[in-house]
């Protein structure tokens, strides 16, 4: 999708580093982390949400996963334990409409989720 951030990062057309990339996603550091370790797992299609996945991209689903596992082992926080996140919509709190898969560690983490 042209006016998409998260397309560009994947595309190549903002020079952005690439801390993994497959033949089905990228991953990349946020620009605002909230905690020492925060990264983004994005898939190379534009797919808006974790709603609009359909049975056949499960393998998409799993990569996503896998990728945040291994970078997580790969940045040192796998023993220490991290929080993987996807925010789904509105109520979700997501911003960017392109499904990301939030990789936070480097410190303990609060819950705070409650309803505003
Ligand atoms: P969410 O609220 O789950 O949609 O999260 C969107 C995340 O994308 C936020 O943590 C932003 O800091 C991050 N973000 C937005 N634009 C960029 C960008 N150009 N490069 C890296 N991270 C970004
Ligand atoms: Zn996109």
């Amino acid at each position: 999708m042209k006016s998409c951030i998260f397309c560009k990062i994947a595309n190549k057309e903002i020079p952005v580093e690439l801390l993994h990339e497959d033949d089905l996603a990228v991953a990349f550091k946020d620009i605002k982390p909230i905690v020492p370790v925060h990264i983004l797992i994005i898939p190379k299609k534009h797919i808006e949400s974790i709603a609009d996945l359909t049975g056949k991209q499960e393998l998409l689903a799993g990569r996503m996963i896998m990728v945040a596992k291994k970078l997580a082992e790969k940045l040192g926080i796998a023993k220490s334990g991290y929080k993987l996140l996807f925010r789904v919509g509105r109520n979700g709190g997501q911003e960017v409409p392109h499904i990301h898969l939030h990789l936070l560690g480097g410190g303990r983490m609060s819950e705070n989720i409650r309803v505003v």
